[in-house]
């Protein structure tokens, strides 16, 4: 189905634009919770095709405020990259910590066919990546989480772990309580239990699964070894940068430790802390099976997340894929259209009309 729609238009300039109204539009259309297990198969059959792909670590620009990101990645048919931020003071600003934008590019030919919002986006695929690679780490009968860092992320994490793994009861944590009281009021409703903590420490006691998902340009030590009970699976999605981290090392000599591209990981996970020949498996030999995910029930098991381009791939194709089913988006003029290739410098005759440029794109 992919390269029947390639095909039949890989001979134009066609480029569609996804708004985050027209996100926002598709995810109303299909169910929060559809659209989260739709995005993780997505990227489940993306990560299960691995070697298909050109994989590098991501390009960062780091400032005393925050970073800036670029993401490529591409098979033989498609190119992407998303732009991505990560400016944990921004609320200041009254603007989110994590803004990002992408495009996916037929590599026949470099035409974008789409350009898209990934604000939304990278919180869906943020979460369905964390539910994904617990479903593969966390023992199968976990139903209570720990939610550590209540901000923009929270939601998305919550109902994934919910729809996805069965999560049943929350226990939420953040330094800022109206964080905390946002999340409680906006998951009023969706079938979970859920209590507020007055520290990480009691937040996670008890819990099967605990994510920490906090924003803070430091080493941060949220959480501690005492603080973590045999057969605890850690999703550690909140240390995503160089000097941005959030466990005590001692948490990760005593676990597993999974990770999505160890080149990128290493410099930006948790696992930046440890030296190079530390150990770690990659979350696609787990979904193909050959690396064990957990392997006993008293096991810690960590993944180590920073996000990977190859997840907005497959955020991408998903979202493409929902807004032609449902007619959302709309076209972009962004590559001029030509009636002879060679004569880019004709755009600046005025004889050039709009209507024979139209008449070429319809062509
Ligand atoms: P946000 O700023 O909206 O929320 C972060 C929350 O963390 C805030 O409410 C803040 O009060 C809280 N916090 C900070 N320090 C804390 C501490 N010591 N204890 C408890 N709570 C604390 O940010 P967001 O958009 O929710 O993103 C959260 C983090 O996740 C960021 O660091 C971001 O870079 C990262 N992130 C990672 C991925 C990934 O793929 N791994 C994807 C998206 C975002």
């Amino acid at each position: 189905m992919q390269s029947a729609r390639k095909t039949s238009r890989s001979s134009s300039l066609d480029t569609l634009f996804l708004s985050a109204s027209d996100i926002t539009h598709i995810l109303a259309c299909k169910g929060l919770g559809a659209c989260l297990a739709g995005m993780a198969d997505y990227i489940r059959d993306d990560f299960l095709r691995w070697p298909d792909f050109e994989k590098s670590a991501r390009t960062a620009s780091h400032s005393a405020q925050g970073v800036i990101e670029l993401m490529p990645v591409a098979d033989a048919h498609s190119y992407s990259f998303k732009y991505v931020n990560g400016h944990p003071g921004n609320y200041r600003f009254g603007l989110p910590t994590v803004m990002a934008f992408g495009v996916l590019a037929d590599v026949a030919t470099g035409v974008p066919r789409l350009v898209s919002e990934l604000t939304l986006t990278t919180a869906l695929r943020t979460a369905a990546t964390s539910a994904l690679a617990a479903r593969a780490l966390a023992r199968p009968a976990s139903r209570s989480m720990a939610l550590i860092g209540n901000g923009a992320q929270s939601e998305f994490q919550a109902l994934a772990f919910h729809h996805l793994l069965g999560i049943e009861s929350l226990r939420l944590f953040d330094i800022d309580t109206a964080a905390t009281a946002k999340l409680m009021r906006n998951l009023r409703g969706q079938g979970m239990e859920i209590a507020a903590c007055n520290s990480a420490t009691e937040a996670v006691r008890g819990a099967d699964i605990v994510t920490t998902i906090t924003a803070d340009k430091t080493r941060a030590t949220i959480l501690t070894p005492e603080m973590i009970a045999a057969g605890v699976h850690i999703n550690a999605v909140g240390g995503d940068c160089p000097g941005k981290t959030e466990l005590h090392a001692d948490i990760l000599r005593a676990a597993s430790v999974f990770v999505e591209y160890e080149p990128q990981t290493r410099g930006e996970g948790e696992i930046q802390q440890m030296p190079l020949s530390f150990p770690v498996t990659e979350l696609w030999q787990v979904l193909n099976g050959s690396a064990a995910g957990r392997r006993y029930a008293e096991e810690i098991t960590v993944f180590d997340s920073v996000g990977f381009a190859l997840e907005d791939y497959a955020a991408l194709r998903f979202m493409r894929n929902a807004a032609e089913e449902l007619g959302v988006g709309q076209p972009l003029d962004l590559i001029p259209a030509l009636a002879d290739p060679k004569n880019l410098f004709a755009l600046l005759d005025p004889a050039t009309t709009t209507a024979q440029l139209k008449g070429v794109r319809a062509a």
